[in-house]
């Protein structure tokens, strides 16, 4: 039976990441794969992580299970990051660890399918697990276009899309940092989006991923929070992986509101249910942790002060990249009105190509550049064959 099996076409992003390993060229430069880089090029462990993984070392005396749920004290402490020391609904949320954003996204749309939610809304582009794990769970996906004319936000669409949406659907969106574009809503305009869900009966969807490298923690998490405010139900699906640079050890948490109080147990015994049945209960050592670090006021400065230097260091890349201006169609200020690491350049395939083999530049298929790719040694190399192949 499992001759019968159709190939299924490889990730683009992986294969990618493989040829640009293959390429001798010393001066390659690698804007595919979504990690944060240094200015020397490098995705280092935080120092604040390194010293939580020695306490872990030190004071760990069982590997003993724990449950579907993780590591509940990882989640208990991490919450007031997400939602602020006292967002009014908290008492309503309930969270539970997930083996990173992934599985956090994926048991939201499994418990919203669970639910009756039948439709998921969701701007595009995105992040393209956001379509694949859709598919996989059976919920029918209806995408609208994230950006407008403008090169900002399309809110009109979006607040059209969740007027328009019947009971029974969900509408899916970024909390900041968007992948791939890099474009997020104004405060502004999350103040009507969460005022068009209020009106609503839609579910939202909410997938906060990167977390204090666009603006600052708290502001990354604004548009979350006014949702969350002003909706009797969300789900938040939350990475710990780009915010503690913990990629591989895969941290994440998914957290429900409930309307009222007395909902929690019902609908968190389903989310432990459907995570037995996934994973059965995620992997112990990237919560602990960051466990470890948001348990201890020093090492949460540490990871503060090394999160702040991330975002500074993507931020400068940004600005950068605007001060070139228009590079033949590309404009290239829309960079410094962009956030977290990714953003979009409106390259044709030939020249997304050309980049490649006569420049060795690696990007998506899409022209989604990571930003912190860049740094000082190869940024002026990339403008340069920026203009090259769009001359
Ligand atoms: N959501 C979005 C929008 C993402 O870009 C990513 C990571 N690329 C994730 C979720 C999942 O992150 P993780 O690596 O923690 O699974």
């Amino acid at each position: 039976m499992l001759d019968q099996l159709p190939a299924q076409s490889p990730d683009a992003l992986l294969a990618l990441i493989k040829m640009y390993a293959a390429d001798p060229r010393s001066d390659k430069i690698d804007l595919g794969v979504g990690v944060y880089r240094t200015d020397d090029g490098s995705t280092p462990v935080f120092a604040a992580i390194k010293a939580a993984e020695a306490s872990l070392l030190e004071t760990q005396d069982s590997k003993s299970y724990l449950g579907p749920e993780g590591d509940v004290e990882f989640v208990r402490l991490l919450a007031p990051y997400v939602f602020g020391a006292d967002a009014a609904y908290s008492g309503r949320v309930e969270g539970m660890q997930t083996p990173g954003g992934t599985g956090a996204v994926r048991l939201a749309l499994a418990v919203a399918r669970k639910a009756g939610v039948t439709k998921v809304h969701m701007g595009v582009p995105s992040w393209p697990n956001h379509a694949q794990i859709l598919s996989d769970v059976g919920l029918e996906t209806s995408s609208f276009i994230h950006v407008g004319a403008d090169g900002g936000a399309d809110v009109e669409t979006v607040i059209r899309i969740i007027a328009a949406a019947a009971p029974g659907e969900a509408v899916l969106l970024h909390g900041c940092c968007h992948n791939p574009t890099g474009i997020d809503y104004s405060p502004a305009q999350w103040d009507r989006i969460a005022a068009a869900f209020a009106d609503s009966a839609v579910l939202p969807i909410l997938d906060l991923a990167y977390q204090g490298l666009g603006t600052g923690l708290d502001e990354d998490a604004s548009g979350v929070r006014k949702i969350m405010s002003a909706v009797p139900e969300a789900l938040v699906a939350y990475s710990c992986d780009k915010n503690f640079g913990m990629y591989r050890d895969r941290v994440g948490a998914l957290f429900v509101l409930a309307e009222k109080v007395g909902q929690l147990d019902a609908i968190m015994s389903n989310l432990n249910a459907l995570a037995r049945a996934s994973w059965s209960m995620p992997p112990d050592h990237g919560a602990a942790a960051v466990r470890v670090i948001l348990s201890d006021a020093g090492l949460t400065q540490l990871w503060l002060d090394e999160l702040a230097e991330m975002r500074a260091r993507i931020a400068s890349v940004r600005a950068q990249m605007a001060e070139a201006g228009q590079i033949g169609p590309l404009d290239l200020t829309a960079l410094a009105r962009e956030n977290g690491l990714f953003s979009m350049l409106a390259l044709t395939k030939d020249q997304i190509a050309s980049l490649r083999e006569d420049h060795a530049v690696y990007m998506a298929g899409s022209g989604r550049i990571n930003v912190a790719g860049l740094h000082s040694g190869n940024i002026a190399n990339f403008i340069a064959a920026l203009k090259s192949v769009t001359s």
